[in-house]
């Protein structure tokens, strides 16, 4: 990063940045890419593109757009949202179909579909190539615009082995994300046909997001389509392994082979724990597990975590969780972990 070429980038002058979007352009399979901050700037400048006042946009209910990223579809463009109910995230052909209004003077107009590649709150779920490729036949059928929130595209591409122009192929716009799990400070590339980026720069402008010396950033981002991206498998191995342990503590509900990917959501209802508690327990421990809801976490894997700390934050759960719970009967993993303790590993750990 430091020794980054930089130049104007708002004027398309700087060649880091150049250099990035034609790789994620390459890499995406589509003719034009843009840099932007954010990943969140990608999903509005995308909506605002396709969409007009008085359009709406189907989306899985629990996608980020819905509800993470401060209503911008109707701040910014107008646009109304259906949510569609989908288990883990991933809904049917047979779904957005019944979704999509019937052109009357009163409805809204349904201009464009979502995908969440993967999707987070449902689990890490990986969108099947086959769904998607049915999804997009039904956004071709009824003249929408279909566009993938690929925060976590390179996750879906490593756990699957399908490439990322593959994935990336019947969309109209899809964006990677450099900030999650590919390690970098900040970042996304934003991708579609040379007609989408041209009206995307507008936005860009529009919105503050066209950077000076952003070559500085988009270095980190070549970095880490070079370095990063076959580590995500240890990622999800990682995820895996904790899922594995943890489904083992009484009390903890989660289904393993839900695990696809990085993520790991779990329920301790039955613990008799709040999930706060529990979560301010293991930050003394320098473990720190987001809190979704009362009794909900979700665990993220990534690569500032290895086997050895993931280990340690599986026993940390089970010690916490069984030793507040004394009446319960006596329970012990497999190993010696719980018994003995693997080192502390020092410094902060993220989730
Ligand atoms: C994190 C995330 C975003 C937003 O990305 P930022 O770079 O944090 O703005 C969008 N969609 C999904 C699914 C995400 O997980």
């Amino acid at each position: 990063m430091a020794n980054a070429a930089v130049g104007d980038e708002q004027r398309g002058e700087d060649p880091t940045v150049n250099r990035l979007c034609a790789r994620v352009a390459r890499l995406l399979g589509k003719k034009a890419a843009m840099f932007l901050p954010s990943g969140i700037m990608c999903n509005h400048i995308a909506i605002l593109v396709h969409c007009r006042p008085g359009d709406e946009i189907l989306i899985a209910e629990n996608s980020h757009i819905i509800q993470s990223e401060g209503a911008g579809a109707a701040v910014l463009a107008g646009a109304s949202i259906k949510g569609i109910p989908a288990p883990h995230g991933i809904f049917s052909a047979d779904d957005v179909t019944k979704a999509i209004c019937a052109r009357k003077l009163r409805s809204p107009h349904s201009r464009l579909i979502v995908v969440e590649q993967t999707n987070n709150r449902g689990g890490g779920s990986v969108w099947p190539l086959d769904i998607i490729e049915q999804v997009a036949e039904v956004a071709q059928t009824h003249q929408l615009k279909i566009h993938m929130d690929g925060a976590r595209l390179m996750n879906a591409v490593v756990a699957t082995g399908v490439s990322a122009s593959t994935f990336a192929e019947p969309f109209d716009s899809v964006w990677l994300g450099l900030s999650k799990g590919l390690g970098c400070p900040g970042g996304a590339v934003l991708a579609g046909s040379k007609g989408f980026i041209s009206k995307a720069w507008a936005w860009k402008h529009r919105l503050g997001g066209a950077m000076r010396q952003s070559g500085i950033l988009a270095a980190a981002g070549l970095y880490a389509l070079s370095h990063h991206v076959a580590h995500l498998a240890e990622d999800h191995a990682n995820a895996r392994v904790f899922a594995n342990r943890i489904a083992k503590i009484p009390g903890v509900s989660l289904d393993p082979s839900r695990v696809q990917t990085n993520l790991v959501f779990f329920d301790i209802e039955r613990t008799g724990l709040k999930a706060t508690d529990l979560a301010t327990q293991l930050l003394n421990r320098g473990i720190r597990i987001g809190v979704e809801s009362e009794y909900r976490f979700r665990a993220v894997t990534h690569r500032d975590v290895d086997r050895m700390a993931i280990l340690e934050a599986a026993d940390a759960l089970a010690e916490i969780i069984l030793t507040t719970q004394p009446r319960k009967p006596l329970f012990m993993l497999n190993d010696q972990h719980v018994k003995s303790g693997v080192p502390r590993i020092s410094g902060a750990k993220t989730a």
